[in-house]
Formats: structure tokens, C-alpha cells, sequence
């Protein structure tokens, strides 16, 4: 491939066919395609099937053939906080409660430039980990820059707190505040949604507000939901460790708190904020009721089994939500839970732990698990009419995963090769709208020594 010829130079002149060949192409939506190759023109996937037919139908396309590869469309991943990306590592040992009182320590000794670092860690993990989407919860403000400088596509939420209703004025004109200026600042790749935190950190009455501005904007809502033990206990009981110690730390101890007696999802229920534009990260504490309820309202859930065992907060239970209908898709949540955002440990994850649990190896597949990553994903976050799968007139956010190692050889069905085989370090190549962001492991779009470099400097911080 010559400089004047590459994808780069394509994609930038705006023109031409592209064609991306490899020994497997997953197209998602119907059977995977032995020695086959995706077509892309401008920002948009043009067609797929056999290379062979694909070179014949376009000959004057430029081609780049991947080798030993699977071409899949990018990960679409429900929910991270890339602005934690320095918080990997320094809380690996935690329940949820300790956890989340030692994480509001940590978040307090950063500057916003620390988090303008943090962001663009991981912003950079997403790209060299072929997570082409993400629904990431902003709170620094940092992560819609860190985003777009890397040439993601996202949602990204910003997140909202408030328990006072006697501030509840003051917050949502700090949040619409907010909300006009990320608008003004966001590309043709990026939606701004509302993230209310969490039950515990959020008032009934601001739940209710976010909602009727996300009514009135088109705007889409994500919330933490049904997550810990703690949460439940706190949301039935009005006691434990959210109620007290937590309370305290932020300084909202002087309010009165009231056991509402319900679940967590019945808590939100109850204030008529749920929607098809409401995405739930967790629900690891739900009874089949709650489940119900979520399918009723057709609530998607971001499915972050990863995060969940590690604080030890419990398996949510995927097979209930995927028989009920619920559209689900993975979340990696932050490195600060989860360490790495890597959608194949996810995968990983998932199948071990429902498996297991239900002493079953048909509760669910190679190719399911493949889909709710990438098809799943979108259709939770209502993107599926333009990503997900590799389909003509799509967007061509497209990823290459090497093959080449011994990890993968032989194979026979490329679904279980990268469920159970691969991991984040086999992306070699990713696109999102038919730009290349990462090609032969190089980033692109960032500086990726500089990054590392500055990131290590405020990870001493957290240290001291
Ligand atoms: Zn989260």
C-alpha cells in the first residue's frame, strides 16, 4: 500500500472504495463469512460478503487485505467513566461501600487537567481496544474532549448529584448549564445524554426533574441502578453504610432520610422516570419483579459483569433479563472498578459466571455473547439503525482482531476465538466512520507516549 493510496489519505480525500478483507468477517447479523471482506465508501459501509466478489464488484477499489484477522464491527460498550482511567489499580480489594467512600478521597486530589490526562487514557484504551461506541458518565467534564480528540463515537452523559431538594433549582441550572456547552462542543459522533448517579446520591424529586428535561430535549438517560447490597438496603431500610458513613463523608447527613421500604427499580419506578431512552447500568439486586418492570418499561440494562464480582457486589442475572426481552448490552464500567476496558474479559466474564451459576453451558453462547457486545449494545443504546453490525449503509465502525498467535490456532468457529481466546492486546486495527484510528497497534489520533507519560505523574498524586 502506497502513501498516496492508504486509508488514511481515503478517508480524507472522502472518496473512493475501500475494501477490508480477512480470513473471517463477522457481519453479525447472518452466518460469519470465510475468506471475506467488508466494502466501505466515506463514512459508510457500501457492502459485504466473499472478497473475492467484493474485488470483482468494486475493481477499483483500494484493498487492504488483514490476513489471518476476524473483521467484526467495533465494540459498543453501555457503560465506562473514561475520566477514571488513573484509578485503575489503587482499590482492587474493596466491598462497594468502602470502595466508593475511599474513591470519593482519590476524586478530590485531582485538578481538572489531571482528569484531561485521565480522560485521554482512556480514551486511548477504547480506541486500542476496539470499543467504537461507548455511553460514558462525565462528571469532570474532561471526557467529551479526551472523545473526540481520539475519534470515538459516544453518548456521553453528564452526571448529576443532589439529594437537597432546597438546591434542587441551583442544579438543574448548573446541569442545563452544562448540558448547552457540551452540545456546542460535541461532533457528528457524539449525543449528550443526563446521568442521575445512583439512588443514593440522588433525589426522587431531581430523578423526576432530569426526566422531564431529558423529555423536553430528546435526550437520553443512564443511571447506576440496583448495583450493590448496600444500595438495597439503604433504598428499604434507610440504613447501612450509604446511609451513614457515605452520607456523612459528602456532607449530607443533615438531611432527613426516610426508608422508602421497595427496591431500587421499584424506587424509580414509583417516580415515573423510566422510558425506552432509560439505560440501567447493573442491576445485580433485582427481584423478578423488578425484572418485569424493567421489561415493561422497556429499560435497557448495561450488563457489567466484571465490575459487579470485584467489589463483590453480586451476578446480575442475564439470562432472566434476555428471556423477559430486555435489551442489554456489556458495560466495562471505570478502570477504577474494573481495571482494563476490555470487552473480551467482559464476554469472558459473563459466559463463565452464568454458566456456572446455573450449572448450565447452554444458558448462553460464543455468538449471543459476541452479539450483546456489538448489535446488543447499540440496540440498548437505540444506535442500532446505524451501528452494531456489518450491514450495507451502516456506519463503518470496523475492527481487526490478529489471529496470528498460537492462543488461536487452529481454528473452527470464530465466535468462541474471541470469547474464549482473545483479549484487548489482539485489536490491531480500528475505524470509526470510515476513519482509521489505530492501525498495526499505532494510535492515530493521539499521542500515546505523552499520554502514558503524563498519566504515570498523576497517579504519584494519588499516592501521596
Ligand atoms: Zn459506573
Amino acid at each position: 500500500m502506497s502513501d498516496k493510496k492508504g486509508p488514511a489519505a481515503a478517508a480524507a480525500r472522502g472518496g473512493g472504495v475501500r475494501i477490508f478483507g480477512a480470513t473471517w468477517v463477522l457481519p453479525i447479523v447472518s452466518d460469519p463469512i470465510h475468506k471475506g471482506a467488508v466494502a466501505v465508501e466515506g463514512d459508510s459501509i457500501k457492502a459485504v460478503g466473499k472478497a473475492e466478489e467484493m474485488t470483482a464488484a468494486f475493481p477499483d477499489a483500494e484493498v487492504t487485505d488483514f490476513h489471518h484477522a476476524i473483521v467484526m464491527p467495533g465494540f459498543v460498550n453501555c457503560h465506562s467513566h473514561v475520566e477514571y482511567a488513573v484509578f485503575r489499580g489503587i482499590m482492587d480489594n474493596k466491598n462497594f461501600g468502602p470502595w466508593i467512600l475511599e474513591f470519593l478521597d482519590h476524586k478530590g486530589k485531582l485538578s481538572h487537567d489531571d482528569y484531561v490526562v485521565s480522560a485521554m487514557l482512556g480514551a486511548s484504551e477504547c480506541v486500542s481496544s476496539g470499543l467504537t461506541t461507548s455511553a460514558d458518565s462525565m462528571y469532570s467534564g474532561a471526557s467529551l474532549g479526551a472523545i473526540v480528540q481520539a475519534g470515538l463515537r459516544a453518548r456521553v452523559y453528564q452526571e448529576v448529584f443532589g439529594l437537597d431538594d432546597n438546591k434542587l433549582d441551583d442544579t438543574m441550572s448548573q446541569l442545563i448549564d452544562k448540558i448547552n456547552e457540551l452540545e456546542e462542543n460535541t461532533g457528528d459522533l457524539i449525543e449528550v445524554g443526563i446521568a442521575p448517579h445512583a439512588t443514593y446520591t440522588v433525589s426522587a424529586s431531581l430523578y423526576r426533574a432530569v426526566a422531564e428535561l431529558a423529555r423536553e430535549r430528546g435526550m437520553k438517560i443512564t443511571t447506576h441502578l440496583a448495583e450493590s447490597r448496600a444500595e438495597s438496603v439503604y433504598i428499604r431500610s434507610g440504613s447501612g453504610i450509604l446511609a451513614l458513613d457515605f452520607r456523612e463523608k459528602v456532607g449530607w447527613d443533615y438531611l432527613s432520610h426516610e426508608p422508602f421500604g421497595v427496591t431500587p427499580v421499584k424506587y424509580l419506578q414509583q417516580w415515573n422516570v423510566f422510558g425506552p431512552g432509560f439505560l440501567a447500568a447493573h442491576c445485580v439486586h433485582v427481584t423478578p419483579a423488578d425484572i418485569e418492570a424493567l421489561a415493561r418499561y422497556d429499560v435497557a440494562i448495561a450488563h457489567c459483569p466484571k465490575s459487579n464480582a470485584k467489589l463483590g457486589c453480586g451476578i446480575a442475572p442475564l439470562p432472566a433479563f434476555l428471556h423477559a426481552g430486555i435489551r442489554v448490552g456489556f458495560g466495562t464500567d471505570s478502570p477504577a472498578s474494573s481495571n482494563i476496558m476490555d470487552m473480551f474479559g467482559e464476554m469472558r466474564t459473563a459466559i463463565f459466571l452464568h454458566r456456572g451459576v446455573e450449572r448450565d453451558a447452554a444458558v448462553l453462547g460464543a455468538a449471543e455473547c459476541v452479539q450483546m457486545a456489538t448489535l446488543g449494545g447499540a440496540r440498548a443504546l437505540g444506535m442500532e439503525d446505524r451501528i452494531g453490525s456489518l450491514e450495507p449503509g451502516k456506519q463503518a465502525d470496523i475492527i481487526a482482531v490478529d489471529m496470528e498467535y498460537s492462543h488461536f490456532t487452529p481454528i473452527h468457529d470464530p465466535y468462541s476465538a474471541l470469547v474464549f481466546g482473545a483479549n484487548q492486546e489482539d485489536i490491531f486495527f480500528t475505524m470509526v466512520a470510515g476513519r482509521p484510528l489505530y492501525t498495526r497497534k499505532v494510535l492515530l489520533t493521539m499521542d500515546e507516549e505523552e499520554i502514558t507519560k503524563k498519566a504515570r505523574e498523576v497517579k504519584e498524586k494519588l499516592w501521596q
